[in-house]
């Protein structure tokens, strides 16, 4: 075999300098005849480790995506490296899917996208046509534990024994370790080469707010830079709705976007933004899936996501052309509440709690944020990234075992069947309505925390929740809970830490707003 020159493909037919980590020895694993395993973050550059190969193969290479939407502009931008491509998906007519299959038997197409619902549509063609690599892009989809399974994905693996001397190449932007196990295992793949590419993104940064005031702050961060492009993702579509027509009062031309919307509309929304004619998305994650937009300056959570992976790529729309991009995750508990909910009630509850909490932690955490992050997807970092909010003014401790003590004796005395504010109010010997009304000033120790404000009495104690000393009955009103931990402080003397307040905001504890 003649020697390739890559790097001249590369230039060539992409116009790129250079590949990117990870992406030549993909490329030259492939071409070595192996199955693969790639492991790339949002915008790292995945499209190539396939459409290079295609050009350089013999045969054909099919690329299997869920990305119906995005297949026509990917072919498009093919055809304009002049790369021949074509893609069958649903939205074509039975003539147009016709047409592109003799495409393919005459050997006139290098590259074909399919949805995995339309592979059926290529049985017949895969007698007659020499396939040299197929390419499964979003490859987590096959998982159910990941975080976007997608029942088409799961016949996939018939593939490897279909065209058992085929390289399979399996991308995906998204997998923990066991999701990638998983994905190699259903994929069939034989001793895949695995790559992962770092996934540290030192341009983003990464701050967490209390979600109090959200719309308030929203508004504030906006004003300061007009003329940025910025994501908010919203858990509901109400939500983008919502939130977009508040911006709007506030003279903010924001645009919502959801899969609810009608197609024109989300495809004019979408044109928009790439433009930089609308510079403000309030979406669902419905939006973003591939969009190729670099210079998205931040990204707004309004509501806690439902795990890490989904986190992590949304915020990776942000900065992908490398310079310095602003990332704010709002965290409410009324937000844990609805999708512990939602997590319970769906397909694999167990574990989709467990990512849930894991995402929590990250949000409550008191260490660099980055390193948790990082941690998450299996690499170890062991210096602080400094461009958290939690490096940028990290927490001072202090010898908190005393006010433990109050917080957990108040909550014994009230027979663990109050909320966090009237637990507070007693703490401070406040004389109100539910003080009164259930003779709460009768009680030992009523008051004893009058020293310290409502507002501190507060975070300290939703640091007890989250060190696991108290837990908020979800189910039961919120009331707050001793744990088996809190026994210790209580009458075994253990030592806590808690950190300094120094956020003066508050959140809301109950569960009001959605
Ligand atoms: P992913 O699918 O991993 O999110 P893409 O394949 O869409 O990423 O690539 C993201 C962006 O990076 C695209 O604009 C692409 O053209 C660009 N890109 C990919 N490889 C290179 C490279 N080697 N040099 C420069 N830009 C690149
Ligand atoms: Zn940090």
């Amino acid at each position: 075999m003649k020697s390739l020159n890559l790097h001249a493909h590369l230039k060539e037919h992409f116009g790129f300098e250079k590949f990117r980590p990870n992406q030549e020895e993909i490329i030259n694993a492939i071409l070595s005849q192996n199955d693969v395993l790639a492991i790339m973050p949002t915008g790292g550059g995945k499209s190539i480790c396939f459409q290079l190969p295609a050009l350089i193969l013999p045969g054909i290479t099919i690329v299997i995506s869920p990305l119906i939407a995005l297949m026509k502009d990917q072919v498009d931008s093919l055809k304009a490296n002049g790369i021949a491509a074509c893609y069958i998906n649903s939205t074509q007519t039975n003539d147009e899917q016709q047409q592109h299959i003799e495409g393919l038997t005459n050997n006139s197409v290098k590259i074909v996208y399919v949805a995995p619902e339309s592979l059926s549509y290529l049985e017949n063609a895969f007698n007659s046509i020499q396939i040299s690599l197929i390419a499964i892009d979003e490859a987590h989809c096959i998982s159910s534990w990941g975080h976007d399974f997608r029942p088409a994905y799961t016949n996939l693996g018939y593939l490897k024994n279909r065209f058992p001397s085929t390289p399979i190449l399996a991308l995906t932007a998204t997998a923990d370790k066991a999701t990638r196990t998983d994905i190699a295992e259903q994929l069939n793949l034989q001793n895949p080469n695995v790559f992962v590419a770092s996934f540290d993104r030192k341009n983003l940064s990464l701050e967490v707010r209390p979600a109090i005031d959200r719309v308030k702050k929203i508004v504030e961060f906006i004003e300061n830079k007009p003329n940025e492009a910025g994501i908010i993702y919203c858990l509901s579509r109400k939500t983008t709705e919502e939130l977009s027509q508040k911006l709007q009062e506030k003279g903010i031309n924001a645009k919502a976007y959801h899969a609810g919307l009608n197609p024109a509309v989300r495809a004019k929304t979408q044109d928009e933004f790439i433009n930089d004619d609308c510079l403000v998305i309030c979406a669902t994650i419905a939006f973003g899936m591939g969009i190729d937009k670099s210079n998205v300056r931040w990204v707004i959570h309004y509501n806690l996501p439902k795990n890490i992976e989904g986190y992590y790529q949304e915020i990776g729309r942000a900065g992908r052309d490398g310079l310095p991009s602003e990332t704010i995750l709002f965290e409410s508990y009324a937000d844990v509440i609805q999708l512990q909910k939602f997590a319970s009630e769906g397909l694999n509850a167990e574990l989709q709690l467990a990512k849930l909490e894991r995402m929590k932690q990250y949000a409550d955490a008191q260490s660099c944020r980055r390193k948790i992050l990082l941690s998450y997807f299996g690499e170890l970092v062991t210096e602080n990234c400094g461009n958290c909010d939690i490096c940028k003014n990290p927490p001072t401790f202090f010898d908190g075992t005393i006010v433990a003590q109050k917080a957990l004796s108040a909550v014994t005395r009230l027979q663990q069947k109050e909320t966090l504010p009237v637990i507070v109010d007693f703490l401070r010997g406040s004389k109100n309505a539910t003080i009164y009304n259930n003779q709460y000033q009768e009680l030992k120790t009523y008051g004893i925390g009058a020293d310290i404000s409502w507002f501190d009495w507060s975070q300290y104690i939703i640091q007890l929740i989250n060190l696991g000393y108290l837990e908020i009955a979800f189910h039961q009103n919120n009331r707050l809970l001793l744990t088996p931990l809190a026994k210790k402080v209580l009458f075994e003397n253990e030592k806590v830490q808690l950190s300094k307040v120094i956020k003066k905001e508050i959140e809301k504890v109950v569960p009001t707003e959605k």
